[in-house]
């Protein structure tokens, strides 16, 4: 059975198509620039990558295309082939706690929480309408960032606001990349082979969160009622002092200004004034910049202060796991973090260490808590979620 997971930004969309239950991919790509412009897609297929340019006005066009390409590639003969869509959508709110079939209510709901996503959610519509459009037999699914982290206690999502300000504008801690960390900490139990465990989740790439994860539910993470809270990302400030933005204000600079500068020009760009890709700040360290060295070590003591703090919230931790674009690949930033936190007796192996973009342990023998890096798949989790219904 053919199923279709996909990830729809506010300028591009991601695909994949899986075998299921199978879980095998038969093709991905991605549609980028839509709507602004100099649009093309790429999609791979048998070990083969292959990019055409065309004009898109919007992700209906895309969604065209896409089915277009999946019966000339022989990916299906007929569009009811196609079971089920998978769609992912960062901002489900207090609403879903589970992945759900998508109708009029749900994607009422969706709208309903976009002032807390408003470049992510209005993107899942325009995924969501395509698709149902284009693909009308197919089961539509919505997937949450967010439904992973409803199991935790309100000691963990309030903030120390007035309480009337949850009810009525719901501020609390929702938390986001909750697909990846789920994904992680279950196949981590797999590797430990139980399910009564206590891990600590570490996504870190472009954006970056980490979760504490009990017998497999979330207790606590360390975004917020954004992505912008918790660690320093690529170009977002994660924690600060929140009257910042109030005396910057009061400096003359508008409420979009600070936006701009808190989620773009913020975090190891703002830091170093290099760039927002780690990979970036490593060469900048190599070449002895005081800023990226600067950048770096801020970035580092972060992680570690989560890490440590969800330690002591775990009251102990069997597994840490690292996963994304800088958890997957960055042998040196895994080392800095590990080497932090030696005084738990947590130890690093270099020799294992030294990989990319694969499962592996990484912490030695004698420590404490195993170390892992699992590479994340939020694509196959919307892909199982969304065969579920079927
Ligand atoms: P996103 O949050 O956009 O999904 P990813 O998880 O894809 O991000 O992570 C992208 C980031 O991963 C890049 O910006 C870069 O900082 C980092 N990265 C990717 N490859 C490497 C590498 N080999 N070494 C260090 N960092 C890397």
């Amino acid at each position: 059975m053919k199923i279709l997971s996909v990830n729809a930004g506010s300028s591009s969309l991601k695909f994949q198509v899986y075998e299921m239950p199978e879980e095998e991919v038969l093709i991905s790509g991605v549609f980028e620039r839509i709507g602004i412009g100099n649009s093309f897609y790429t999609i791979k297929i048998n070990g083969e990558k292959i990019k055409k340019e065309i004009n898109l006005d919007n992700h209906e066009q895309a969604f065209k295309i896409l089915v277009d390409e999946l019966i000339e590639n022989k990916i299906v003969n007929d569009l009811n082939e196609i079971a089920g869509v998978g769609h992912r959508i960062v901002q489900g709110g207090e609403s879903f706690n589970k992945s759900v079939v998508i109708d009029d209510d749900v994607i009422a709901k969706i709208k309903e929480y976009t002032p807390l996503a408003p470049l992510h959610n209005p993107a899942g519509i325009s995924g969501i309408l395509a698709s149902k459009n284009v693909i009308p037999n197919a089961i539509q699914v919505a997937v949450f960032d967010t439904a992973f982290h409803t199991t935790m206690e309100e000691e963990n999502y309030l903030y120390a606001l007035p309480k009337s300000f949850y009810k009525d504008y719901g501020i609390r801690k929702y938390g986001y990349h909750g697909t990846s960390h789920k994904y992680v900490s279950m196949r981590m139990n797999e590797i430990l082979g139980r399910d009564d465990t206590k891990l600590i989740t570490c996504h870190i790439g472009n954006g970056g969160s980490i979760s504490a994860v009990k017998n497999g539910k979330c207790i606590d993470t360390s975004m917020g009622l954004t992505p912008n809270a918790g660690l320093i990302m690529g170009s977002r400030s994660g924690d600060i002092d929140a009257t910042i933005v109030l005396y910057l204000e009061k400096q003359g600079l508008s409420a979009d200004e600070i936006d701009d500068i808190l989620n773009k020009k913020s975090g190891l760009l703002g830091i170093s004034g290099v760039s927002s890709d780690s990979r970036d700040i490593e060469d900048g360290i190599k070449e002895n910049n005081k800023d990226c060295i600067l950048a770096q070590k801020m970035y580092v003591k972060k992680i570690v202060e989560y890490i440590a703090k969800y330690y002591v919230e775990l009251g102990g931790c069997d597994a840490i796991v690292f996963t994304a674009g800088v958890g997957e690949n960055s042998t040196s930033t895994r080392k800095d973090v590990i080497d932090s936190l030696a005084v738990l007796g947590i130890k690093i192996d270099d020799e294992r260490n030294n990989v990319r973009g694969k499962e592996a342990k990484i912490s030695s023998d004698d420590s404490s808590v195993l170390c892992y890096v699992i590479p994340t798949d939020e694509e196959v989790m919307i892909a199982r979620d969304t065969y579920s219904f079927i």
